[in-house]
């Protein structure tokens, strides 16, 4: 196939295209790099098969040549309001890119006859009350909230998404993904995993937002990717669930971080959770993705992080 991914400069953006590339494909990959860098991408420089196009997808859409599969990955994906490369302090633009970047890579989907896959999130969930997540679950989102920008241009992106497939036909599938992380996460877009992973790298505190008692489940990129790969070769057009179903607290991840990674590191509680609606609770049910995809994860936690250190440690010349 030949295929465009957007947001082909950023954390899974660029795993995808390594892996749609291995698998033979053609990639086409696009970004206007406000969040991602041409270094995650350095090494496919010069592959006959990689081809880059710097555009905004929130703007008409032009590729040359048919296109067999659209993968739409652009948007900002921090919610941190610490780093200028959170979404909250990116509201436009990443408004822009869920909703005007989802209608444009369909328009190019349907001026194709190309399969879809859309990059949604756990957070059109919202703070959930109900656990673990199922796709049925309808979330708990607050419209207009500080996090609003991500999650209500998700839930458009999806909405949008499905009107495509039901309107025109189109051959979409919508992933929902939970927390990943691994190496090429950008190191100061200040999620959880490059916070942590770097303060315990120099032996400093790492800092916890709130008590810790928030959970989340941590998938490790590699496994991410298989999951996107099958639901993108499948022909199952509801939304699927990808990530991995342990949930661990805060706490107890950055505990798990200072002990694989051998840190002298204390922890720190910040007392003022972040700002806005930090979620409680996540934690994915994936047995659509096991019966649909034959998918789980195979990674676990500790494995991962002990994957995920020496980019870290490269990056900081460590
Ligand atoms: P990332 O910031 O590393 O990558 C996003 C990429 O999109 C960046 O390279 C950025 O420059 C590009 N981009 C943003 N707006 C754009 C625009 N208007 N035009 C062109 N390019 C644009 O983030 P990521 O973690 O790789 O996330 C990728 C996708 O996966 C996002 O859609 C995100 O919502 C989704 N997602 C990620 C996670 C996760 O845990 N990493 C979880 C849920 C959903
Ligand atoms: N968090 C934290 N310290 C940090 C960064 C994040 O305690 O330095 C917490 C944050 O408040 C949230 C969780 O870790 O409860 C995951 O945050 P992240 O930004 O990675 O993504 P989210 O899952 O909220 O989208």
């Amino acid at each position: 196939m030949r295929v465009l991914i957007t947001g082909a400069a950023g954390f899974l953006g660029s795993h995808l295209c390594d892996r749609l590339l291995k698998e033979g494909h053609e990639v086409i990959g696009m970004d206007n790099f406000i969040t991602g860098n041409a270094e995650n991408l350095g090494h496919l420089s010069g592959h006959p098969s990689f081809s880059f196009i710097r555009h905004d997808v929130a703007n008409f859409i032009f590729v040359p040549g048919k296109i067999d599969a659209v993968m739409h990955f652009a948007s900002p994906a921090s919610p941190n309001p610490a780093s200028p490369f959170g979404y909250t302090n990116l509201p436009i633009q990443t408004m822009k890119a869920g909703a005007l970047g989802t209608h444009n890579t369909l328009g190019v989907a349907r001026a194709h006859n190309a399969r879809y896959l859309l990059a949604s999130t756990s957070e059109i969930y919202g703070d959930p009350l109900e656990h673990p997540q199922k796709e049925s679950y309808w979330g708990h989102c607050d419209p207009i909230g500080v996090r609003s920008v991500y999650d209500e241009a998700k839930r458009f992106a999806e909405a949008l998404t499905m009107a495509y497939h039901r309107a025109h036909g189109i051959n979409t599938r919508i992933v929902r993904i939970f927390n990943t992380y691994g190496p090429r996460m950008r190191l100061d877009d200040g999620r959880v995993v490059p916070n942590f992973i770097q303060q315990a790298l120099r032996n400093e505190p790492l800092t916890i937002y709130g008590d810790g008692a928030q959970t989340r489940s941590f998938c490790f990129v590699e496994d991410l990717v298989e999951g996107i790969y099958r639901l993108l070769m499948s022909d199952y057009h509801e939304p699927v669930n990808i990530g991995n179903p342990v949930e661990t607290s805060i706490l107890d991840f950055a505990k798990t971080i200072i002990n694989v990674l051998g840190s002298q590191s204390e922890i720190t509680f910040k007392m003022e959770k972040r700002l806005g609606d930090d979620p409680q609770r996540r934690r994915p049910d994936i047995s659509r993705a096991n019966q649909v995809l034959a998918w789980n994860p195979t990674i676990a936690l500790a494995d991962g992080i002990r994957r995920t250190a020496p980019y870290f440690k490269s990056k900081l010349g460590l």
